[in-house]
C-alpha cells in the first residue's frame, strides 16, 4: 500500500524529482526528494520579497459599518451648510455680490497678497527663475507657457455633489445644480473620436458619477478606444441607486482616482464633512472586492492626499508606505499609487485662509518653494478642460475663475461647439495668473 501511494506521488511531481545520498542504518542509498534542487550557484542566490502579511483589522468600527453608512449623505451635508459659520456667511455674501463680483475680489485679494510680499505675476516670476539656468530647464524654446498636444480630456460634468467640504475649490454641494447636458456630452466625444492625441478621459466634478451624462460618456470613451479616469468622492457610490456604479466602472475599465486626505476619521470628516469617512471606507473596500488595485486586474484605485490646512503636503512617497499600511492594517484596503497635491487658494479655501489671515503667508510659502522643473510638466501643458455646459479653460481651477478659453480674435469663450479637434488648441497660450503659485510649489500637483 505505502508502495502504491510513493508511486502516485512521483508520478504527480513528475520530473522535478532530484536524486540524492542518504544513510540509512549505516548504508547509503540513493533517494529522490522533489525540493532538494538549490543550485550551487550560491552567490546568485537572493531573497524574495516578504509576503504580505493578512491585515490585523483592528479598527473597532468595521463591524457595523454597512448598517452606519445605510442611506443617502445628503441630509447630513444640507444640515452642516445650515449650521457652518463660514458656508451661511459665503452664502450670504454670494446673494449680496453674485458670483462674478465674488470672484473678482478674490482675485484681488491674492494678488494684494503679492504685492505687498514684491512678489511680481506668475508669469513674469517663472520667466526671471527660468533665465536662472537651472541644470535640467529648457531655457529657450517659449515666451510664453503654451499648450502642447493635447492628450488628455478633462470634463467637469456637473457642480451637484453630495458632499461639501470646507477646502472644495469648485464650491460643489448638494445645492448645484449645474450639469452637462446629452449634447455637450457628444461634442465631447466627437473630439475625443478626432482627436487621436488624446489618450484620457478625465471625468470630474462635483460627483461626476451622480451626473447625468456619466455613463454616457463612459460607454462612449471606451468605444473609442480611451483611457477613463474618474475623480470619485467614494461617498457617491452608496447613493440610493448608485448600488451597480462601481460594477459598472469596473465593466469599463475605469481607473479610480479617489480622495483621502487622512486615514484617521477625525481629521477627514474635519475636512470633507460628517460621515464621510465610513462612507469612503466602505466604498474602498468594496472597489477592493471587485478587483481594483489587485496587480493582475489592471484596474487601477490611486488615492489623493491634500493638506488640511496652510501647509504643503509630506513627501509622496513616505506618505505613501504610511497610507498603506495604515489601510491594509487597521482596514483590509489597498489602493495603488497615493497623489499628494497642494490646496489652491481659490474658493472655499481661500475664504478659509482669508478668515484666518492667513492668506498672504500661504501665498509666501508657496512661492518660497516655487520649483522650476514642476513647469514642463504642469497639467494645463497637455489637458484641455471643458465645463458642464461645453466651455474650454486651460485646468479646472482656471473653470472655477471664469478664465476661458477665448476664441480667435474675439472675447467670446471657445467651447465645444466651434472645435472638432484638440490639434486647435495646440500652442495655445495658457492663462495664469497668481493661483498658478499654488501648481508649482514643492513636487507640484495634478
Ligand atoms: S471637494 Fe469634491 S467631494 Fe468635496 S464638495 Fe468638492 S467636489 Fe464634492
Ligand atoms: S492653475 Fe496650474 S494647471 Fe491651471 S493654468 Fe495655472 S499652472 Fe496651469
Amino acid at each position: 500500500m505505502l508502495h502504491r501511494r510513493l508511486v502516485t506521488f512521483r508520478h504527480a511531481v513528475g520530473s522535478s524529482l532530484s536524486l540524492v545520498r542518504c544513510s540509512s542504518g549505516g548504508q547509503y542509498k540513493d533517494v529522490q526528494l522533489p525540493d532538494y534542487n538549490t543550485s550551487v550557484e550560491v552567490d546568485s542566490h537572493r531573497l524574495s520579497r516578504p509576503q504580505k502579511p493578512p491585515p490585523t483589522l483592528q479598527w473597532e468600527g468595521l463591524k457595523d459599518l454597512e448598517e452606519r453608512t445605510k442611506g443617502s449623505l445628503i441630509p447630513e451635508t444640507l444640515k452642516e451648510m445650515e449650521e457652518d459659520e463660514n458656508f451661511k456667511l459665503t452664502a450670504a455674501k454670494l446673494k449680496e455680490m453674485g458670483q462674478k463680483k465674488m470672484t473678482r475680489e478674490e482675485r484681488k485679494r491674492r494678488q494684494r497678497a503679492l504685492s505687498n510680499l514684491d512678489i511680481p505675476n506668475f508669469e513674469t516670476f517663472w520667466k526671471v527663475k527660468r533665465a536662472e539656468n537651472v541644470e535640467g530647464v529648457e531655457t529657450k524654446i517659449e515666451n510664453s507657457l503654451r499648450k502642447k498636444t493635447v492628450e488628455i480630456l478633462q470634463a467637469n460634468i456637473g457642480l451637484y455633489c453630495n458632499q461639501a467640504c470646507n477646502h472644495c475649490f469648485v464650491e460643489s454641494s448638494p445645492k448645484r445644480k449645474e450639469m452637462m447636458l446629452q449634447q455637450t456630452a457628444e461634442r465631447c466625444l466627437l473630439i475625443l473620436q478626432n482627436s487621436p492625441s488624446i489618450h484620457t478621459l478625465d471625468l470630474t466634478g462635483g460627483a461626476p458619477e451622480l451626473c447625468d451624462q456619466f455613463r454616457f460618456l463612459v460607454r462612449g470613451a471606451k468605444e473609442l478606444g480611451k483611457k477613463i479616469i474618474v475623480r470619485s468622492n467614494l461617498t457617491s457610490h452608496l447613493e440610493p441607486g448608485q448600488e451597480d456604479t462601481a460594477e459598472f466602472m469596473r465593466d469599463h475599465a475605469v481607473n479610480v482616482v479617489a480622495s483621502l486626505p487622512c486615514y484617521t476619521a477625525k481629521n477627514v470628516n474635519m475636512q470633507r464633512g460628517k460621515g464621510v469617512f465610513d462612507r469612503s471606507i466602505q466604498a474602498l473596500r468594496k472597489f477592493n472586492s471587485l478587483g481594483y488595485a489587485e496587480e493582475s486586474s489592471g484596474l487601477k484605485l490611486d488615492l489623493v492626499y491634500n493638506p488640511l490646512g496652510a501647509f504643503l503636503p509630506p513627501p509622496q512617497g513616505q506618505l505613501a508606505e504610511k497610507y498603506r499600511e495604515e489601510l491594509w492594517n487597521y482596514f483590509g484596503i489597498q489602493f495603488n499609487e497615493l497623489f499628494t497635491i497642494t490646496n489652491m487658494p481659490i474658493k472655499r479655501f481661500a475664504d478659509f485662509l482669508y478668515r484666518r489671515n492667513e492668506l498672504e503667508s500661504y501665498m509666501e510659502l508657496l512661492v518660497r518653494n516655487f520649483n522650476i522643473h514642476t513647469v514642463d510638466n504642469i497639467m494645463c501643458r497637455n489637458l484641455m478642460n471643458v465645463n458642464w455646459n461645453g466651455k474650454i479653460y486651460d485646468c479646472d481651477f482656471n473653470q472655477q475663475l471664469e478664465m476661458e478659453i477665448k476664441k480667435n480674435d474675439s472675447q467670446d469663450p471657445m467651447t465645444v461647439y466651434e472645435i472638432s479637434s484638440a490639434k486647435e488648441m495646440e500652442g495655445m497660450h495658457i492663462q495664469t495668473d497668481s493661483h498658478c503659485f499654488g501648481c508649482t510649489a514643492g513636487m507640484g500637483s495634478s
